[in-house]
């Protein structure tokens, strides 16, 4: 059994050896035992039939386990009535479950209408959500069809987050947009998530993505077994057993290539003694660094243009490599950036040389 403990910060949902198997034999959950801290995004990852999908709908009661014990803010979820708790709970799937005969702001104004809000109020919520999800103010006017679909799956948070509730549920929301709608909706996550400082879950098939969004991964493997949940640079650094090295290579089509290879990218600073070798995919978007003994890996800050400075000067602190890989709009390398460089680029933006590091 892997138990995931995240060690810091309030949790806010606990599996304790949850069990699920539906009446026809599938068992879809194996004796799960995993913590998500308040505030944090959980990734659950695996592939199809995993058991993502029913781990997240245990949460709210749209399924319920068959053993163990599941806690939302210290309760257990079978102790509360469920339609009560599903409306607290935000929930946002793939294809966005938009009412379609509703206006885009009588649907974000559902949940407060049901919780009792009055009418005014709900509408003004709504038209205030419009705006953090990043939609003008005349789409509330329009019904879902006349949405493209990335306008929808924003509506589709909008309407999620209407009741202001401290967990967030979502269930691949952005498969089904093309990617560079679907990079514009994690950009527009992180930056909702550091403002609300929701706890979020959020199920994927996409490693990328998980990588991107995630504070700690969960992967499962096929029968519902959770293998490993860590941080990315953990999972990275020291996936589990193969399984987990698989998936998170595999499903990159990862190709090594050395930094030294590379004639137009400067090299950063080698760190104690040896030299970090950036890890690209087939279209040179870079993944990860790894050290030249091939025994830590982590992942990559990309830079964009119109990134702040300060955010990946921070970020880079975190990454022991203090290298930033500088991409396109694409993704794909431009150059590489040493945290000295990116000390001296943010200190001069902002008018002084007092940046902490
Ligand atoms: P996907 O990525 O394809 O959405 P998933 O990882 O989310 O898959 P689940 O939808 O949780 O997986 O399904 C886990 C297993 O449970 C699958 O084998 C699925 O067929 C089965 N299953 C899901 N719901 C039911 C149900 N209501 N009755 C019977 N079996 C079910």
């Amino acid at each position: 059994m892997t138990i995931c403990r995240p060690g810091k910060g309030h949790l806010m949902i606990q599996f304790d050896t949850v069990h699920k198997r539906f009446p026809n034999g599938t068992t879809a959950v194996h004796d799960l035992s995993l913590e998500m801290p308040e505030g944090g995004v959980t990734v659950l990852v695996g592939s199809s039939g995993c058991g993502k999908t029913t781990t997240l709908r245990m949460i709210n009661r749209m399924v319920d386990p068959t053993s163990g014990t599941i806690r939302v803010g210290g309760k257990d979820v079978l102790e509360r009535d469920a339609a009560e708790l599903r409306r607290s709970i935000g929930y946002v799937i793939q294809q966005s479950g938009l009412f379609p005969h509703r206006t885009v702001l009588d649907n974000i104004a559902t949940v407060p209408l049901l919780l009792g809000w009055g009418r005014r109020k709900a509408r003004a919520r709504a038209a205030e959500l419009l705006e953090t999800v990043g939609l003008a103010a005349d789409a509330g006017k329009r019904y879902p069809h006349q949405l493209s679909g990335g306008q929808q799956q924003r509506v589709g948070v909008a309407r999620a987050l209407a009741a202001d509730p401290p967990v967030l549920l979502m269930d691949e929301p952005f498969g089904a947009v093309d990617p560079v709608v679907r990079t514009q909706l994690q950009d527009e996550l992180l930056r909702l998530q550091k403002e609300l400082n929701k706890t979020i879950v959020f199920v994927t098939h996409d490693v990328d993505e998980a990588v991107r969004l995630g504070d700690q991964i969960a992967i499962f493997r096929t029968g519902g077994h959770l293998v490993q949940c860590a941080s990315p640079a953990e999972l990275l650094a020291r996936p589990a057993d193969d399984f987990v090295a698989d998936f998170l290579g595999a499903e990159r089509g990862l190709k090594l290539l050395s930094l030294e290879n590379l004639a137009d990218v400067p090299q950063g600073p080698a760190p104690e003694g040896g030299a970090w070798t950036l890890v690209l995919d087939e279209d040179r978007h870079p993944r990860s660094w790894r050290s030249t003994s091939g025994d830590t890996t982590f992942p990559v800050r990309p830079l964009r243009d119109g990134d702040s400075l300060l955010a990946a000067l921070n970020e880079s602190i975190a990454s022991p490599t203090g290298l930033v890989a500088r991409v396109d709009a694409q993704g794909a390398l431009t150059g590489v950036t040493s945290r000295d460089d990116i000390h001296e680029h943010a200190a001069r933006a902002h008018g002084t040389a007092d940046v902490a590091i």
